[in-house]
C-alpha cells in the first residue's frame, strides 16, 4: 500500500470516505512541519490525526501516552489494520524492552508508543538520537496540567525529552479537555512552538440525554438492562458500597455484571476491565475511579444512579458512551437525596486538608456551586444537550430543540407546580411555628398535603392544620417528588437531628422563579422487570437503509453479525470492536453486501479489514438470505 496521499490512507487503512471536522486541517498542519493543538471532543477521531501523518512521514513518530491499556489498545487496533507499531511502557520486561528498541532501530516501527516516564531514561534517549523522530504526538495532553483531574508530573519531562533531540520533531498535542486554564498550561508547558490551536464544538450529536426520576432505582435500572441485553454499559455510583450492592443484586437478578472501584485491588480491577472490554461481561457498576484508562468504543449506555457531583465529571463520565459515533444514551436517575449526599461529600472531603481556612472555605463555596448547577441540570424542563453546551460556553444560536434528549422529544410531562410549592412551603411554615416541639418528615407532609388520614398525620394533628388535604388532587407521587425538589432547590431542609424532619431551608422562593416536576412515565413500570429485548426481522423490501442505528441494532441480521465478530475476535484473542465498530457493524447490515466491492464500500471496513474478515461476514450475510426464504417444496 503507498502511503503517500492521506485520502488513500483514510480510505484503504481506515476505511473511511471522509474526514471529520477538524482532522484534515492538524494532518496538514503536521505535515508542513507546524506545532498543532487539537481539542476535539471524545470520539471525534484524534487517533487519525496523527496516525495518518505519522505514516507519510520520513522518520519515526513517538506518541506520549499515559496509560498502559491505552497504548496496548491503539497498538493492537493499529496492527489490525496492517500497521507495525509498538508501545514502551512498564509492562515490558527488560528483555522485551530492548527487544522493541533494537526492532525500532531497524525501522520496524513507524509508530511507537511511550510513557512518559520512559522519555529521560539512558536507553530512551540514546535510542531516540540513533533514529529520526519527525514527529512528537502528545496524546492526553491535560495530563501536563496541574488544574485538569488527571495530572501526571513526568508530561513536564516532555520538553526536556525534545531539546535532547539533535532534530526538533514537529510537536501535535491532543485532548478533549475543555477548560481555558488547562488549554494555556498545554501550550506553555509542553513548549508549543507558535501551535495552530483548534478546538472543535463538543457536541457529541450521537448521544441521547436523559434525566429521571424513578420511584425506584434499581427495578428501573433492571428493567434497563434487560431492555438493552445486546448493548454493553457502565453504571456510575457515587460510593463504593453502592457499587457493591448493586453488582450483588443484579448477579443475584441473572446480569453479567462486573464492578470496579479503589477499594478492590489492583488484579481484580484489571480483570474486571478487561471482561468488560472483551465482552465478556454485560455491564460494569463503578465509582468515578473506573475512568481514563477506559477507551472502550462500543459502551451503549452510562446510567448514573446517583448524582454526579458537577457537570464537568458528568459530562467526562457519560461521555464515555459511544465513542464510536453509533447511537448511545447518557441516564441520569435523580433523587433529592443525591444532592443531600453531594453537599455531605463537598463538606466532609479530606481534600484541600493542608490548605489555610479561607482558600479552603472558597473551594468549598466553588463545589457547592457546582452541585447546584448540577442539581439545575436535573431538573430543567428545556434541553439537556443546551444546558451542557452552554456550561462548556459554547454559546452559538442554537435552535430550540436538540431532536435527541428527553426534554426534547417529550418524554416527560413537565409541570409547573409552583402554587402547589408555596402551599407546601407554608403548610410546613405553620406547623414548625406552632411550636409544637417536634417536626415532621417528608411523608407525612405529603400524606397532610394530599388529605390521608394516616395514623401518622392523625396522631401528630396534621389533620387539623389549615392547608391539610391543600394538594388532594395531586397524585402523592407528585407530592413527595415535589417536596424532593423543593429541598434539592435549598427551600426546605432535612434537620441534622437524629429524625429526619424538614426544616424552610435558607433559600426563598423568588417572584419570578418557577418550580417543576417532571412526570416519569417511563419507568413507573411496576412488574415489568421480565421485559427484555425482542429481536425483529430485517425489512425484505430494502427499507433497511432507512433505519436508525437503534432499530438496526434489534434487527436479526445485526443479532448473527454481532455473533459471528464475537467468534472472531475471541480466536484472535483481541475485543470485538477491533473487528468491526459498532457503527461499521450496523452499515454493514444495512448494506447487506453481498461481494468485495460492496463490502468496501461499507465505512470503517479498509483493505486489511476486508482480507481478515469480508469473506466470513458476506458468508453469514449470504447463509441469513437463504435461511429466511421460504423453503420451496421438492
Ligand atoms: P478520540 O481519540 O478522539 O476519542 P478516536 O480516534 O478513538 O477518537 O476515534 C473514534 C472513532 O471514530 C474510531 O472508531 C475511529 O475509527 C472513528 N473515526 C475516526 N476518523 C473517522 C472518519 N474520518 N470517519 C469516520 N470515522 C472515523
Ligand atoms: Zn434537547
Amino acid at each position: 500500500m503507498s502511503f503517500n496521499d492521506k485520502y488513500t490512507i483514510l480510505k484503504n487503512l481506515f476505511g473511511y470516505d471522509t474526514f471529520r471536522p477538524g482532522q484534515e486541517r492538524m494532518i496538514d498542519d503536521i505535515l508542513s512541519g507546524r506545532d498543532c493543538f487539537a481539542v476535539m471532543p471524545t470520539g471525534a477521531g484524534k487517533s487519525c490525526c496523527y496516525q495518518i501523518p505519522a505514516l507519510m512521514l520520513q522518520g519515526i513518530t513517538l506518541v506520549v501516552s499515559p496509560l498502559i491499556s491505552l497504548m496496548k489498545d491503539q497498538v493492537t487496533a493499529l496492527k489490525q489494520l496492517g500497521v507495525a507499531a509498538a508501545y514502551l511502557n512498564s509492562s515490558l520486561t527488560q528483555r522485551q524492552f530492548d527487544l522493541a528498541l533494537s526492532n525500532a532501530r531497524y525501522g520496524l516501527y513507524k509508530i511507537i508508543y511511550v510513557a512518559p516516564e520512559r522519555l529521560l531514561t539512558q536507553g530512551f534517549l540514546d535510542f531516540a538520537s540513533s533514529v529520526e523522530i519527525s514527529l512528537l504526538a502528545v496524546d492526553e495532553a491535560h495530563c501536563v496540567s496541574q488544574w485538569g483531574q488527571d495530572f501526571r508530573p513526568s508530561y513536564l519531562d516532555i520538553p526536556e525529552f525534545i531539546s535532547s533531540l539533535s532534530k526538533r520533531p514537529t510537536v501535535a498535542a491532543f485532548t478533549a479537555t475543555a477548560t481555558e486554564q488547562v488549554r494555556e498550561d498545554v501550550v506553555k508547558y509542553l513548549g508549543l512552538c507558535n501551535p495552530d490551536v483548534m478546538v472543535t464544538g463538543f457536541d457529541r450529536d450521537n448521544l441521547y440525554y436523559e434525566v429521571a426520576q424513578p420511584k425506584n432505582k434499581y427495578s428501573a435500572l433492571l428493567d434497563y438492562i434487560r431492555a438493552h441485553k445486546s448493548d454493553r454499559g457502565i453504571v456510575y455510583c457515587s460510593t463504593r458500597k453502592t457499587v457493591d450492592d448493586l453488582y450483588s443484586k443484579l448477579t443475584a437478578d441473572g446480569i453479567s455484571v462486573g464492578r470496579y472501584h479503589a477499594g478492590m485491588d489492583d488484579e481484580e480491577r484489571r480483570a474486571n476491565q478487561e471482561d468488560f472490554t472483551y465482552d465478556r461481561i454485560d455491564v460494569i457498576a463503578s465509582t468515578n475511579a473506573f475512568g481514563m484508562g477506559i477507551d472502550k468504543p462500543d459502551i451503549r449506555y452510562v446510567i448514573h444512579y446517583n448524582m454526579p457531583k458537577n457537570p464537568e465529571s458528568y459530562y467526562q463520565e457519560a461521555g464515555r458512551a459511544g465513542r464510536d459515533g453509533a447511537a448511545a444514551e447518557c441516564i441520569l436517575f435523580y433523587s433529592g437525596q443525591d444532592v443531600i449526599i453531594g453537599k455531605f461529600l463537598i463538606e466532609n472531603s479530606s481534600e484541600g486538608a493542608d490548605l489555610d481556612e479561607k482558600t479552603l472555605a472558597e473551594l468549598r463555596e466553588r463545589d457547592l456551586k457546582r452541585l447546584d448547577l448540577m442539581v439545575d441540570y436535573c431538573l430543567t424542563p428545556g434541553c439537556l444537550r443546551h444546558f451542557i453546551l452552554e456550561y462548556f460556553g459554547e454559546t452559538q444560536q442554537r435552535s430550540g430543540n436538540c431532536g435527541n434528549c428527553a426534554n426534547c422529544l417529550g418524554r416527560y410531562k413537565t409541570t409547573d407546580v409552583t402554587k402547589e410549592a408555596g402551599i407546601a412551603l407554608k403548610f410546613l411554615h405553620r406547623f414548625n411555628e406552632n411550636g409544637f416541639g417536634f417536626g415532621i418528615g417528608a411523608s407525612n407532609l405529603a400524606d397532610a398535603l394530599k388529605g390521608s388520614r394516616t395514623d401518622a398525620v392523625k396522631r401528630l394533628g396534621l389533620d387539623e392544620e389549615i392547608y391539610y388535604g391543600a394538594l388532594s388532587l395531586m397524585p402523592l407521587a407528585d407530592i413527595r417528588r415535589l417536596i424532593d425538589t423543593l429541598v434539592s432547590r435549598g427551600l426546605l431542609e432535612y434537620s441534622t437531628g437524629k429524625y429526619r424532619t424538614l426544616e424552610i431551608g435558607d433559600e426563598k422562593l423568588k417572584k419570578d422563579d418557577k418550580i417543576y416536576i417532571k412526570n416519569d412515565p417511563r419507568y413507573q413500570s411496576k412488574g415489568s422487570a421480565k421485559k427484555t429485548e425482542e429481536v425483529v426481522p430485517l425489512p425484505r423490501d430494502g427499507s433497511a437503509a432507512a433505519l436508525d442505528d437503534a432499530e438496526i441494532r434489534k434487527t436479526d441480521l445485526f443479532e448473527r453479525l454481532r455473533a459471528l465478530r464475537k467468534k472472531l475476535s475471541d480466536n484472535r484473542g483481541i475485543p470485538p470492536y477491533m473487528v468491526f465498530s459498532d457503527k461499521t457493524l450496523i452499515e454493514i447490515v444495512k448494506k447487506s453486501p453481498l461481494d468485495r466491492e460492496q463490502f468496501l464500500s461499507c465505512s470503517g471496513v479498509g483493505q486489511n479489514k476486508y482480507r481478515q474478515f469480508g469473506e466470513d461476514f458476506i458468508a453469514e450475510i449470504r447463509s441469513f438470505l437463504s435461511d429466511r426464504e421460504p423453503k420451496r417444496k421438492s
